[in-house]
């Protein structure tokens, strides 16, 4: 999505703009905290929110977050997922790897499922490579001393 100056939208986490005590304009200081420029009021996005109310609640479940700050579960799901948040060790947990279900605290995988993807991902790109070594491959090896090699032979 991108708003009215050409900018990608950051962020779809009602993202305040515009200061509610004095309509001036928010600053962002990082963290999903902003600051109005004019009168320092602070407000929040949903990940700012979210993040206080994880800070000062350890533990909490994503239906509390959700009771305590309004921010939607689905929202407070995303926010997981993205690892923009991580969920305190000692929380009841609420996400599962989206592979094994086992259940984690950050993103979409447990780090053992991370690996094996990563794993999955190299051994391609071994499959592949060594692919294009043996000739098949076009671009790269062209234009490299490829060629020169293979006519001495
Ligand atoms: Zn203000
Ligand atoms: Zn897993």
């Amino acid at each position: 999505m991108r708003n009215e100056n050409g900018l990608v939208e950051l962020d779809s986490y009602n993202r305040p703009k515009v200061c509610e005590v004095c309509g001036g304009v928010m600053v962002f200081q990082g963290v999903g905290e902003y600051q109005c420029e004019e009168c320092k009021a602070i407000a929040y996005d949903d990940y700012g929110k979210v993040r206080c109310y994880i800070e000062k609640h350890k533990g909490a479940t994503a239906a509390e977050i959700e009771m305590g700050t309004g921010v939607k579960q689905r929202v407070i799901r995303n926010l997981l997922k993205e690892g923009r948040l991580e969920v305190a060790a000692d929380s009841k947990v609420f996400m599962h790897c989206e592979i094994c279900k086992k259940e984690i605290r950050t993103g979409r995988y447990c780090p053992e499922c991370e690996k094996n993807y990563h794993r999955r991902v190299e051994e391609q790109q071994r499959l592949e490579r060594s692919i294009s070594m043996q000739g098949f491959g076009l671009g790269q090896e062209e234009a490299t001393g490829e060629k020169r090699f293979r006519r001495e032979r």
